[in-house]
């Protein structure tokens, strides 16, 4: 495959853009390194690069892209809302119709507010728990991401029940020190935490479903213990849905798994491409919000005609019927075919799928927390990752990042892309 366009533009961004990329996840760091594939048009469920070569696209964009590039629909609502005007600073009424749409969908929420991104919209919930209860602790679970905010980027102490420390430069330590992180799927070590520092926790952060170190669902039981331990503390239960919400179903994970929690965080798909985040939940906990309460948040570009637009028009596409059905089809297509394709070459690895959302981890261990997820191979990953692109598949460019499938693939898409998979696979057994 040709990629001498995409190499020589890359050696141009890096002089201009910081390690050429606008979000270090796009960078090939991760998969050996290089120039990472300067991509010039998506379509459908395809990517076109600036070499002119095509790619079935599993990245999505991570994540937000579930109707596919492009969709006639979300396209027309841009369309519109630019001719009417792109940002007004004032309320209008298609914020009020997708706040309706959005609390239709998801019972949790009261109170909606939007925002610009999913890091807005946590790092808003994270204020709005500390001004409701009056605490300042948070608890999360290690290797869930929940945006670039100070507050989340926190790596876990030394042992189970310590306080975090900065996960980046530049994160001071006493933020860090507010967070303590606790492994996923880990009821023993999240109740030694919860006994230790349970009445001094805000809020507990999760990803009811991980969508950050693969695609890892919460065990039987687990978010039971969650939820119970954070009522009998006095704690608030922070759902970060960025990834898992309309993903699904339409609607969030929480009322998939059962589940209430106090605040929820939204991104992503709901904005149909465009940027967005939202956040929500009770009334009382909402009602802590500027203007109406003593906790602000603001945004010059919140709410804006152009997101919420596009966010209403890919919910629209995503309430159709059998969507999810069918998303869920052809995941399983997908797994099958992987799955087979390991067998036959004697590939080791464990698939993690929920509907169209899947990961592939290069071990013999299930994945149920982030220490299995880092444990599994990164070098084969990444030797598979150069033979899918070099096939014309576009994954996203890291081990712990998951595929999705979206309306836009079809049952060819997916044959292809399980040839592609098997020739890797023999590649990498020889
Ligand atoms: N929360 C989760 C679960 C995410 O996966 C992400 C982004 O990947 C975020 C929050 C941050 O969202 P954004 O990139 O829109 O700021």
């Amino acid at each position: 495959m040709n990629r001498t366009q995409s190499e020589k533009l890359h050696n141009e961004a890096v002089t201009h853009i910081v390690g050429g990329v606008n979000s270090p996840s796009r960078s090939y760091k991760a998969v050996g390194g290089g120039a990472p594939t300067v991509m010039a048009k998506a379509q459908g469920a395809y990517f076109y690069d600036v070499d002119g070569n095509k790619y079935i696209d599993y990245l999505a964009a991570y994540g937000p892209i579930i109707t596919g590039h492009a969709h006639p629909h979300i396209t027309q609502a841009l369309t519109t809302a630019a001719q009417n005007g792109l940002l007004y600073g004032t309320p209008t009424e298609h914020e009020i119709k997708f706040a309706k749409m959005l609390k239709e969908a998801i019972p949790s929420m009261d109170k909606v507010r939007f925002t610009n991104s999913g890091t807005e919209a946590v790092m808003t919930t994270i204020r709005v728990a500390r001004a409701y209860t009056g605490r300042i602790k948070m608890l999360k679970f290690a290797g869930c991401y929940h945006g670039h905010s100070d507050l989340v980027l926190v790596a876990a102490g030394s042992g189970p029940a310590t306080l975090g420390t900065p996960d980046s430069a530049g994160v001071p330590k006493s933020i860090a020190e507010e967070v303590i992180t606790v492994p996923f799927n880990d009821p023993e070590r999240f109740i030694e935490a919860m006994d230790k520092w349970g009445d001094e926790l805000a809020g507990i952060l999760v990803e009811p479903i991980v969508g950050n170190f693969g695609m890892v669902e919460p065990n039987p039981g687990f978010l039971e213990v969650v939820h119970t331990h954070a009522k009998k503390h006095g704690t608030l239960v922070i759902y970060d849905e960025v990834i898992t919400a309309f993903r699904f179903h339409y609607g969030a994970a929480s009322t998939l798994l059962g589940f209430e929690p106090d605040l929820t965080a939204l991104g992503k798909i709901i904005g149909g491409g465009l940027p967005i985040g939202a956040y929500g939940g009770k009334k009382e906990v909402m009602e802590q919000v500027a203007p109406n309460g003593p906790a602000y948040q603001a945004g010059t570009m919140a709410g804006n005609p152009a997101s919420i637009q596009t966010g209403i028009a890919c919910l629209e596409v995503l309430r159709a019927p059998g969507v999810y059905e069918e998303l869920d089809r052809l995941g399983k297509l997908l797994e099958d075919g992987i799955l087979a394709a390991a067998k036959q070459h004697q590939i080791t690895i464990t698939v993690n799928r929920i509907r169209g959302a899947l990961s592939i981890y290069f071990t013999d261990e299930k994945v149920e927390n982030y220490e299995q997820a880092e444990a599994s191979d990164g070098e084969q990953f990444a030797h598979f990752f150069r033979l899918m692109l070099e096939q014309g598949i576009n994954l996203a460019p890291s081990k712990y990042e998951a595929w999705f499938v979206t309306t836009a693939h079809t049952e060819q898409d997916i044959e292809e892309t399980v040839k592609a998979v098997n020739h890797a696979f023999e590649k990498m057994a020889q």
